[in-house]
């Protein structure tokens, strides 16, 4: 797989060196997802103040794109209404399926443009998607309760 250098780097950064790794105890929600064609494995937990993400830890194992992406996830979100987190996630699965003709909107993803290249290859796109997709689980569960 051929990324842009600087993408690769950043990619690589978050691979390394994890943002928000391991798991809160305190939590509202928590889901654990595999990509078994890959083997990734991320369990994701998230706690909520109002309607803000408040905490959103997790922990896994798997390949440089799947572990990166939900370290980038994490920093993007905390901090974040549900709603603007619903916008960030739907820009990166639109992004995700564009199958290399989007560079992505900077404004909304920041750094997680970052994996504009993966949508060409759509081995590795559920790679990337694995802990966006934790993500929309665990929010909705723990609206639910
Ligand atoms: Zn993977």
């Amino acid at each position: 797989m051929q990324l842009d250098s600087l993408y690769q780097e950043v990619i690589l950064d978050h691979y390394k060196h994890p943002q928000h790794k391991g798991l809160n105890p305190t939590f509202d929600a928590q889901v654990s997802h595999v990509n078994a064609s890959c083997g990734d494995e991320i369990t994701l937990n998230i706690k909520l103040e109002n309607d803000v993400i408040e905490s959103l830890t997790w922990d896994g194992q798997g390949c440089s794109i799947s572990q990166a992406s939900v370290s980038m996830m994490t920093d993007l979100l905390i901090g974040k209404t549900l709603h603007q987190a619903s916008v960030i996630v739907k820009s990166f699965s639109e992004l995700m399926a564009s199958k290399g003709t989007s560079t992505g909107d900077a404004l909304i993803l920041e750094d997680a443009i970052a994996f504009s290249g993966v949508s060409k290859f759509p081995g590795r796109i559920k790679c990337s998607l694995l802990g966006w997709m934790a993500f929309k689980d665990v929010s909705i569960q723990a609206q639910s309760q």
